[in-house]
């Protein structure tokens, strides 16, 4: 069924487009303002090795996001595994099943072994009651997810690192800007990563950082991300090529302009779909916790017994009706080939992520949604579920 033969489509405002709607689509702040940055990198040739534009957008996000210390890189990814590096971690490393892959592959490219442990249902972050009985001889750290931006129980996290002398390194790939109890959550544990990858919240085509807390790992980490070179002829690790482009950092100066607005979008998206989907038997909305200011990065929802279809059925209808929700987090990292034959990835061990792993469902959260699409995306459930409830007295 095209978007445009739906209900809906007829009595909304004309944005409404044949395109479907993906659960998020990267903001692009108009190309004029653009030029004025590339002119610049035309004129002086400085192409990367931390040009004037990584500089401004290091000092810049810093600023914003209230941290000390900001280390651009081409991509998360890379970051992870630089910061894994910079603090010698080896052996075993306690993280999350329930995230995207990149968390777990981190670990495996250092030759450390994951450990996963389960999450808490109601946050779908890492349970903190559970991680101790995690740890053994091997362990040297814990690597937590902000899933969807919200922030882990950080004070229990640290608490357990401090009493088994563990780093803490946060995958924060969700949590740009989100900040807790007037905090930044990037603050927490030994060092935070963000992803500034085209589908997150702020991105610069590709780019990611590693956010730390003094001057000194802010500079073994630059060399890190550098070959290991400290001056022309002096390499003292071996460092990888991790450099954010002049690029990138270019666009991420013009991109941070607007973020604010962006964000107050993304919040005013989530405050329509609360209306609209509130009441729904079988739907549980995120609850963003009092304490927090969060990011509205995604819009998960929890599709329970009472909801007539399960959370693949539903996927497949809003599919058909041009709207392409992602299963995030299906299938779980414990799943893949490379991580299942792990004791920890057992499914019985892991039972929360397992259930969040086939409830839940991550509707369109982009500031590029009209209200025609929110219509849409909501009118679409309501449909489904009406359609399957009769169903069974029709058949
Ligand atoms: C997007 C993402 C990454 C990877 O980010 P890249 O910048 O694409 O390398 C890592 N972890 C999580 C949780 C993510 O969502």
């Amino acid at each position: 069924m095209s978007r445009r033969s739906s209900t809906i489509a007829s009595v909304s405002p004309p944005q409404a487009s044949t395109q479907p709607i993906t659960v998020t689509q990267p903001h692009l702040p108009p190309l004029e303002e653009f030029l004025p940055y590339l002119e610049q990198i035309w004129a002086s040739k400085v192409l990367t090795n931390g040009g004037p534009f990584h500089r401004q957008l290091e000092a810049a996000l810093a600023t914003y996001l209230g941290v000390p210390h900001v280390c651009l890189f081409a991509n998360a990814t890379i970051a992870l595994v630089t910061a894994l590096q910079a603090l010698r971690i080896t052996g075993e490393v306690i993280t999350t099943p329930y995230s995207f892959v990149a968390t777990a592959h981190s670990l495996l490219w250092n030759g450390i072994k994951p450990v996963f442990v389960d999450i808490d249902p109601q946050t779908f972050n890492i349970d903190p009651a559970k991680i101790e009985a995690a740890i053994t001889p091997q362990t040297t750290a814990i690597m937590p997810v902000h899933c969807y931006g919200r922030p882990c129980d950080t004070e229990a996290i640290g608490r357990i690192a401090d009493n088994y002398n563990l780093k803490v390194i946060y995958d924060a790939a969700h949590a740009f800007g989100v900040q807790h109890q007037g905090q930044s959550v990037l603050n927490a544990g030994d060092m935070s990563i963000l992803s500034f990858h085209a589908t997150k919240v702020f991105n610069t085509f590709e780019g990611g950082a590693i956010i730390c807390q003094d001057l000194r790992t802010k500079q073994h980490i630059d060399h890190l991300k550098n070959f290991g070179f400290v001056d022309e002829v002096t390499v003292v690790a071996t460092g990888i090529n991790g450099k954010m482009s002049e690029f990138n950092a270019a666009l991420g100066l013009l991109q941070l302009r607007q973020i604010d607005e962006l964000l107050a979008k993304r919040h005013s998206i989530d405050t329509i779909y609360r209306e609209r989907l509130s009441g729904i038997q079988g739907i549980a909305l995120p609850e963003w916790p009092e304490e927090a200011d969060v990011n509205w990065s995604y819009f998960p929802i929890r599709i329970g017994t009472e909801f007539p279809l399960s959370r693949d059925a539903l996927y497949l209808q809003l599919k058909a009706a041009g709207i392409l929700a992602r299963r995030y987090f299906h299938p779980l990292i414990s799943e893949f080939p490379m991580y299942r034959g792990l004791p920890s990835a057992q499914v019985n061990s892991l039972p929360n992520a397992h259930k969040a792993s086939r409830e839940v469902i991550c509707l369109p959260q982009h500031p590029g949604l009209s209200t025609a699409d929110i219509d849409h995306v909501c009118m679409s459930i309501m449909t489904a579920s009406e359609h399957a409830k009769r169903l069974p007295l029709a058949a």
